[in-house]
């Protein structure tokens, strides 16, 4: 009997949908089937494909409510944000073609030799649930433009909307263009070992470095975008309701659940009792609930798991000294109530590792040299926020992070790279930069 792979409702835990399992016996077929599908999708002229896959995304446009909808009961996110989700896989996925074909298109280097971006063949997207179509989007379309064909693998916990977004484009895309796998890490881990030419990559540090370890028997290509730890440091003469609305903001947003949310904060010691006293009303405005209830900004956790895990480094700060200032270890089921701790210091979890959840956690510096070596003491460097006035950009040079920001929040500039240093990425999307990567480079002398 087939396994089906049944998706609940994170905020009742009530069954939303299944589909089937892909056996992992079938994983070399569907490959084998992309491999043949690449030779004339790789082969049609690159406006051609753009053209496409801007019909294929632009099909997505009159079930965009439908859309939203099916990924917030499987997800929890509220409508407001499942529905920009959605715009932005469209829009952004649009934009993306665009560029891509720009980037991709041969170009004439000095002394007459061609630069050439050729598919690479059959690329694995392997995504996470946190924003399950957004993440899968951003690897599909330069991947489809580069002229190669994709399965996609979307995570076992979002799999009604990947299901149905991958309908979607192959009522344009011809047969074996994109298809899609489902299950869970044995089905990602079999598709990683198949016959494919590339991995791209959304998820886990934990997942990125297995994903690694097996591409590398026949070298495959890697594109990976992984796990954050963001801090946050606020200087003696930053804009404090600024600053305080940020954080709040940041280490909410999609419940905690998102790569670049804020995990540690650093407050100069000037201004720290007023800036956490801020923080403090501020997140208690915030409300928990299901995705459909008017005025909710923080919905559940995704699944048990992820639950006890916040709730675990919750429970470790406080043991180990942290003071709790709103919500805390005690916490129902499916939700975390908005959560500020403060005194954090280096030895608990929720400053050495990705909490993942709605808690601001909060520690005190006297000198900025000691808030830039705490910001910079990880392996992780996705993003990196400083907020201050005049010295904040020499702050700012020195965080080691391929996102920074400076009195902003990081990423999401139109064609900017979306890239993560150190532990948090190895190759990247976005930006002409980016859009390379799922490419053959391929030099012609003449
Ligand atoms: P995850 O690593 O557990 O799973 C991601 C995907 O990998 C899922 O589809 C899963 O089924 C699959 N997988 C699991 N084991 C595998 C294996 N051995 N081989 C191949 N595939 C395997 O991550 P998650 O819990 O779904 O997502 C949350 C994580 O993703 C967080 O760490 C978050 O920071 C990160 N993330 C990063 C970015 C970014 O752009 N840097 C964006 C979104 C999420």
């Amino acid at each position: 009997m087939t396994a089906q792979l049944v998706s609940y409702d994170p905020s009742n835990g009530e069954k939303v949908g299944e589909v089937t399992v892909t056996p992992t016996s079938d994983i070399d077929g569907i490959v084998a089937k992309a491999r043949v599908a690449a030779k004339e999708w790789g082969a049609l002229d690159i406006n051609k494909r753009v053209e496409l896959i801007t019909k294929a995304l632009a099909g997505i446009e009159p079930d965009s409510e439908k859309f939203a909808v099916l990924l917030s009961r499987e997800m929890g996110k509220d409508l407001r944000r499942s529905s920009g989700e959605v715009r932005w896989v469209i829009k952004g996925g649009v934009g993306n073609a665009e560029s891509a074909r720009q980037a991709l298109a041969t170009r004439e280097l000095a002394g007459g030799s061609l630069m050439q971006y050729r598919p690479l063949g059959v690329v694995a997207v392997i995504a996470p649930w946190n924003y399950p179509v957004a993440m899968a989007n951003n690897l599909i379309i330069p991947a489809l433009v580069a002229g190669n064909t994709v399965v996609f693998k979307p995570s076992e916990e979002t799999p009604l909307i990947a299901d149905a977004y991958v309908k979607k484009l192959n009522s344009v895309l011809p047969e074996g263009v994109l298809q899609i796998v489902h299950g869970d890490g044995q089905q990602g881990a079999a598709l990683v070992e198949s016959d494919v030419d590339m991995i791209a990559f959304t998820g886990s540090q934990a997942t990125g470095k297995k994903i690694m370890e097996r591409a590398s028997g026949r070298l495959k290509r890697l594109v990976m975008e992984l796990g954050g730890n963001d801090p946050l440091i606020i200087m003696a003469d930053a804009d404090l309701e600024h600053a305080a609305q940020f954080a709040v903001a940041s280490s909410f947003e999609n419940a905690g659940q998102m790569c670049i949310a804020t995990e540690r904060i650093y407050v100069d010691d000037s201004i720290a009792d007023i800036f956490e006293k801020r923080v403090v009303e501020i997140a208690s405005e915030y409300t928990v609930g299901p995705w459909d209830q008017q005025g909710v900004n923080i919905g559940p956790i995704i699944n048990a798991r992820q639950h006890e895990k916040i709730v675990a480094h919750i429970r470790d700060a406080e043991a180990k000294g942290a003071k709790v200032l709103l919500g805390g270890s005690d916490q129902p089921q499916r939700y975390i109530k908005p959560t500020v701790i403060s005194d954090v210091t280096p030895e608990m979890l929720v400053e050495t590792e990705e909490t993942f959840g709605p808690v601001v956690a909060i520690s005190r510096y006297s000198d900025i040299e000691e808030a830039i070596e705490k910001a910079n003491h990880t392996n992780y460097g996705l993003g990196s926020v400083v907020f201050g006035g005049e010295g904040a950009d020499k702050v700012a040079d020195r965080l080691e992070a391929g996102m920074v920001g400076v009195n902003s929040g990081v990423g999401g500039g139109a064609d900017a790279p979306w890239v993560g240093a150190k532990q948090s990425g190895f190759g990247f999307h976005g930006s002409a930069d980016g859009h390379r990567q799922f490419a053959q480079v391929r030099v012609v002398s003449r």
